[in-house]
């Protein structure tokens, strides 16, 4: 039986991983400990727990780890973006549109472009392509004529041609100059192919923002015209009489710019460029904003990279403030807006579910003697602990002190002795135990005595645990890697117990960097996460990692040859859980072909070898045969651990 330690509640779950802020009501706990998820119900929204959901996906026969994605909380996610700019528009008496696009490489998956399309047609929602093959997936999708397809990225001939044909069918492609010279290449292509096409121009602002992409965004952006190589296409569009083509000025910020201010100011600057091409006798008429509306990783709505101080609402009603009030004081009609959000629109579409599969800890077994004619140092620190362990009751915070000291300057002399010979392996192994064993005391004497986090904080790295996930950061969240970027991670079950342990997170990849230690907890960001401990036979102990929709799954890579996950979508059917789509992650033999391996030729290789040991009698010719069957299994198998 586990015990359930009565001084917790769900509500300190809650709060101690934060999930009512990052959350944003999708996601909470259940009466039962459990991790909810919000879908819908009808008209109603039912909570439904994410533990059943892999249970039954268990019972089905797919294993962990699972990617399982909400396609309501795509759809509530269009749904607040654009009634959010309905109402700002209201309420301002605003006389543009909006018409907003949906970026596709944020996440490619043909059942997210299928979702967005259809939940976005009632908003008239367009998409976004920055490639060639995004535009020819968003062709086969956009097929409505009031809504946008806005190409950025460099085109060639083709992608040109792509485009143009669109706009003859009837579907409204903006093509938008991202360097000077595409101008000439688009001009000839209409020319030839007898469409004008309809124009947008990418400038670089000027305008400072802050967060991790704010490069992308200014100045420094490798893409985008700056302010007089717009005059020239502006000129050069005049001469051959094609400057109504020129319909929309756009930018790009850069993603998850945090901060409201530095998103109105970029407004503020569009909107006057754009007034400008206006008063240069462009047709104009669209006003693109790009990307950049930010989510709040963190929950803590403080500015920093990984958070966002303002909601949905408040960008949209101020990004429609900002450019009022340019167009109105210049006497130009308002533009139809687009903005091109991505990440506030799939991030929290996705959770990783992940079992614990191992656990390392230091556990102190406890040493009751010494061996005769023990070394010195030994002896010293096998006293150490009998001093420090004897005096129980309540030491003073010098005392601790003095202790912990005494115990580092044992354990490194121990140490140097082993290295120059002094000290034999298990000698130092027992002065390693009996250190581990004076640190926990320190540790524990502190906590009681109150010290404070910062002192807490190096204490704890000590008694951190390792737990080891079955997943792969490089596959699953290359962004935590690559760029340090915070997702939520928290159990979904036993949310009623005490997380008693400090974790960090190791991947199943034999890399250094296959870890995750930052985390949000408790309000701020810290090296380890409070973690149940995990001796429960015969039940996986599970985490989510949340938020993991936007740019994850395909910017992830083969690292150590782990591929795909599984993945399931779920959604709620006459008030049943329904898994509407299922992915099978990628097999051993299809991660290897990925790398021009032909599982043919390794079997026969490997048979080859088998047959070897047959002739040298290593093995019988009946253990050759459930050798090949047990290589064969593997290779049908999934890269992650199987139980
Ligand atoms: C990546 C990108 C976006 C999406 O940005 P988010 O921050 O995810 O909303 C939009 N527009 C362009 C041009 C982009 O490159």
């Amino acid at each position: 039986m586990r015990k359930k330690a009565p001084d917790w509640s769900i509500a300190e779950s809650a709060e101690t991983y934060g999930i009512r802020e990052w959350g944003n009501q999708y996601f909470d706990i259940s009466a039962k400990g459990e991790v909810v998820v919000h879908l819908r119900d009808g008209n109603k929204t039912k909570a439904v727990s994410i533990p059943d959901i892999v249970r039954g996906m268990k019972e089905r026969g797919m294993q962990l780890p699972v990617l399982i994605r909400f396609g309501d909380l795509l759809r509530w996610r269009i749904e607040e973006l654009n009634e959010g700019f309905a109402t700002a528009i209201r309420e301002a008496a605003y006389r543009g549109k909006y018409r907003g696009v949906y970026p596709i490489k944020v996440n490619q998956q043909q059942e997210v472009i299928e979702e967005v399309t259809k939940y976005g047609r009632k908003y008239h929602y367009g998409l976004e392509a920055g490639s060639k093959p995004e535009l020819i997936a968003a062709l086969a999708y956009m097929q409505d004529p009031e809504a946008y397809i806005v190409c950025n990225g460099y085109k060639d001939e083709e992608f040109i041609d792509l485009a143009l044909y669109a706009r003859k069918m009837g579907i409204q492609v903006l093509m938008v100059l991202e360097m000077p010279s595409e101008l000439d290449l688009i001009l000839e292509r209409s020319k030839k192919l007898g469409i004008e096409p309809a124009l947008g121009v990418r400038i670089r602002l000027t305008t400072e923002s802050a967060g991790h992409w704010s490069e992308s965004g200014g100045e420094k952006s490798v893409f985008g015209l700056n302010i007089s190589q717009v005059m020239a296409a502006v000129d050069k569009l005049r001469d051959c009489g094609m400057l109504h083509c020129l319909r929309m000025l756009h930018y790009h910020q850069g993603s998850q710019i945090p901060s409201i201010r530095a998103i109105r100011n970029a407004a503020v600057e569009g909107a006057r460029v754009y007034v400008g091409l206006v008063q240069e006798g462009a047709k104009m008429g669209i006003l693109d904003l790009g990307g950049g509306l930010a989510i709040s990783y963190d929950g803590l709505k403080s500015g920093s990279e990984g958070s966002s101080d303002y909601g949905t609402k408040e960008y949209c009603a101020d990004v429609i403030e900002a450019i009022s009030e340019v167009t109105d004081e210049a006497g130009v009609e308002h533009p139809d807006i687009i903005t091109e959000s991505g990440r506030a629109v799939v991030a929290y579409y996705s959770v990783l579910v992940i079992n614990v599969l191992d656990i390392n800890r230091y556990e102190a077994s406890g040493i009751k003697r010494l061996p005769k004619k023990p070394p010195a140092l030994l002896k010293n620190i096998f006293d150490l602990r009998a001093k420090a362990l004897g005096n129980g009751a309540n030491p003073s915070r010098e005392y601790i002190q003095e202790i912990y000291n005494d115990a580092v300057y044992y354990r490194e002399k121990i140490r140097s002795e082993f290295n120059s010979g002094k000290i034999t392996l298990r000698q130092r192994s027992m002065g390693e135990e009996l250190y581990w064993e004076i640190l926990t005391w320190v540790s524990s004497k502190m906590q009681e005595a109150g010290h404070t986090s910062d002192q807490m904080d190096r204490l704890e790295a000590v008694k951190t645990d390792y737990y080891y996930g079955n997943f792969s950061v490089f596959q699953s969240l290359p962004d935590s890697w690559a760029i340090d970027q915070l997702f939520p991670v928290m159990p979904i079950h036993r949310l009623g117990e005490k997380p008693t342990r400090p974790v960090v997170l190791s991947d199943i990849t034999c890399d250094s960097d296959g870890k995750m230690d930052r985390f949000i907890h408790s309000q701020d960001i810290h090296s380890t996460l409070p973690l149940h401990d995990i001796k429960i036979e015969g039940e996986d102990y599970m985490l989510g990692i949340f938020l993991v929709g936007a740019y994850q799954e395909t910017l992830g890579d083969l690292h150590n040859l782990l591929g795909d996950t599984n993945v399931v979508s779920v959604r709620i059917e006459g008030g049943r859980l329904k898994y509407t789509r299922e992915l099978e992650g990628d097999t051993v033999s299809e991660v290897l072909t990925y790398v021009e391996y032909e599982p043919k030729e390794l079997i026969r290789r490997f048979r080859v070898l088998a047959e070897e040991a047959v002739v040298k009698k290593h093995i019988s010719a009946r253990e050759r045969f459930e050798i090949m069957e047990a290589y064969e299994e593997g290779l049908r198998g999934y890269t992650y651990f199987e139980s």
